[in-house]
């Protein structure tokens, strides 16, 4: 069942959103070469429970931190370690907090020092497709035309989009109904109502759409070893469109 929110949902899922856009504000300055993402994930950690939050993240299903910090080719549910990033690098920074035990999700892919024009196109395009999506949300419409929304834009530019991965709705717990598929046929799949809450999260390719799990049993990376980008709001679905709720 896909839940609409109550007026009192939607204000903790809102604090919830702003806490999460606010830890991607206060990391970004230090995304630069010669950091750790287990330096990123401890300051993100301790930002999320300074604002009053917890780490949705952190032990859900097992996972063993607070973020999901992903590195080049991998695409999503990196594990922070003592890699050290470097310039021309991409990081994703996948982020969720829970704040009186409601949930925002925000990921975000971004440059390390100066990246190749080719890869700043793909985390342009990447997040431009997210946008795409959104543009299609509003109360009545079939889910379907978000996800052809985001698949048509990316096959346009030439990227290839992960099938496996999907966004989700979102609310008490961080994965709820329905699944949001960055591909799909205009017209099908549930119909959006005002008061759903979603998290939208195209994971974009340079290459082979293709991907595989690495022996830790977490981190997914693509199969040709191309970056991959992911760009993720968390949004209230309106009458006349959309909130996005975990914004900057
Ligand atoms: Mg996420
Ligand atoms: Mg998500």
């Amino acid at each position: 069942m896909i839940t609409i929110k109550s007026e009192y949902e939607i204000e903790l899922m809102k604090k919830a959103g702003e806490i999460v856009g606010n830890t991607h504000n206060y990391l970004k300055p230090f995304i630069e070469p010669g950091i750790t993402t287990k330096e990123l994930n401890k300051l993100a950690h301790d930002f999320i429970i300074k604002s009053g939050a917890t780490p949705s993240f952190l032990n859900l299903y097992g996972f063993p931190a607070s973020v999901c910090i992903s590195v080049n080719e991998e695409v999503v549910h990196g594990i922070p370690s003592n890699r050290k990033l470097k310039d021309g690098d991409i990081v994703t920074i996948d982020i969720g907090a829970c704040y009186k035990g409601y949930h925002g999700d925000s990921a975000w892919t971004y440059p390390v020092g100066k990246v190749k024009p080719r890869i700043q196109k793909l985390l342009d395009d990447t997040e431009k497709s997210l946008f795409e999506g959104l543009s299609k949300v509003k109360d009545g419409v079939h889910l379907g035309d978000v996800s052809n929304a985001i698949e048509s834009y990316a096959i346009k530019n030439n990227l290839g989009v992960v099938k496996e991965l999907v966004g989700h709705g979102i609310g008490n717990q961080v994965h709820e109904k329905p699944d949001v598929p960055n591909y799909g046929l205009n017209g099908t799949g549930p119909i959006l109502k005002a008061g759903m809450t979603i998290a939208v999260e195209p994971m974009l390719t340079l290459g082979s759409p293709d991907i595989y799990m690495l022996e830790d049993d977490w981190t997914i990376v693509t199969e040709d070893n191309l970056p991959s980008a992911h760009f993720e709001h968390t949004i209230l679905v309106t009458k006349d469109g959309y909130t996005i709720l975990t914004k900057r």
